[in-house]
């Protein structure tokens, strides 16, 4: 079978240390208090009734946790993980080749399952619901199927917009999950995690600014500490401390709420382009050149969470608060907000 069907890593030093930074267990895992409590119930469940669990879709945006936590539920289940992801499975012996290979209680984790095409979506119905697959014998005039029984196992599917996947799809999932921006304070004590694994030197209060400025995602505020470190050993003594993060994040022009240039550029966008708003997504998209996809499922969700753009009827506007961050002079009217 083609090997990048079952996904591997592209092995650069960032996902390496990705990896290596992933919690094994669900008890270090941190943050996501509510969903962790109700996956525990699942899984013990599951383990006393020495059933399979139910498939699992999470959603939520990228960087959260979300394939973290598929590998800990295999973990937790003694079972092996698959991992492959939506746009990979182009035909419908894409998914069989991998479905046929799995053991009883395996899970088959499916990132981006909102972007799986429809044939091979329609071919994971009945492997989803009653562990079964079609499998075409011959082509043309001759062509027939047969339906062959597969072991029963786990979906975990991850996407970043549950809205995205077709309800058929999405009704057949027993649990669904949402996993949420993380606090600050969790931010902290994910950061103080990976420090302690990659060996980084830091204090508390440094760590707590790093947390401010990680958009509520673990993944950004693992990069950003990876980047701070770097700061420290060159220019200052090795310790991640507030002073050396304030120090870094200025040269590396990371504002206080670590909105990124593309983030910015949105708002600024809004602002300079279109008195504020409001404007609908796809000129928004194609003034700043990026996908409204990418816009809606990366970047929005985080504005929006801190009250930097709102949704409207007739489209994003810039609030107050935008305004007040990249220092313009808010002039309210229509959008007061
Ligand atoms: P997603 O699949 O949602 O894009 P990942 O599961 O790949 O996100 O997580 C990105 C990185 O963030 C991982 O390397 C992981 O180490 C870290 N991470 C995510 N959530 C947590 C958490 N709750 N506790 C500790 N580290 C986390």
């Amino acid at each position: 079978m083609n090997k990048e069907i079952i996904s591997s890593t592209k092995l650069n030093e960032d996902t390496e240390i990705e990896e290596s930074l992933r919690p094994k267990s669900i008890d270090s895992f941190i943050g996501q208090t509510k969903l962790k409590e109700n996956l525990k119930i699942a899984i013990e469940s599951a383990k006393i009734r020495k059933d399979i669990l139910d498939h699992i879709l999470f959603f939520g945006p990228p960087g959260l946790g979300k394939t973290t936590l598929s590998y800990i539920i295999s973990n937790e289940l003694g079972v092996k993980i698959y991992s492959t992801s939506g746009p990979v499975l182009e035909k419908p012996g894409d998914l069989a080749g991998i479905l046929t290979k799995l053991e009883e209680g395996d899970v088959l984790f499916i990132d981006e399952i909102h972007r799986i095409n429809r044939i091979v979506e329609e071919y994971l119905y009945p492997a989803m619901e009653d562990f079964v697959i079609d499998i075409m014998l011959d082509s043309g005039p001759s062509a027939r199927s047969i339906k062959i029984k597969i072991k029963p196992f786990t979906l975990v599917g991850a996407t970043t917009r549950s809205g995205l996947l077709t309800s058929p799809l999405r009704s057949r999932f027993g649990m669904t999950y949402r996993l949420d921006f993380y606090n600050d304070e969790d931010l902290k004590n994910i950061l103080k995690r990976s420090s302690k694994i990659l060996g980084i030197e830091s204090v508390d209060e440094g760590l707590e600014e790093i947390a401010k400025r990680s958009r509520g995602t673990p993944r950004i505020a693992n990069r950003l500490l990876k980047r701070v470190r770097d700061f420290a050993l060159v220019k200052g003594k090795g310790i991640v401390d507030k002073d050396t993060v304030l120090k870094a994040m200025n040269m590396m022009d990371v504002d206080s709420l670590g909105l990124d240039d593309l983030s910015v550029s949105i708002l600024k966008t809004i602002i300079e382009k279109y008195d504020g708003g409001p404007v609908g997504i796809s000129t928004l998209s194609i003034s700043i050149g990026e996908s409204s996809e990418t816009i809606e499922e990366v970047y929005e969700p985080f504005l929006i969470m801190k009250g930097l753009i709102k949704r409207t009827p007739k489209g994003r506007v810039a609030t107050r608060i935008a305004f007040d961050h990249l220092g313009y002079e808010f002039k309210g009217g229509l959008f007061d907000l």
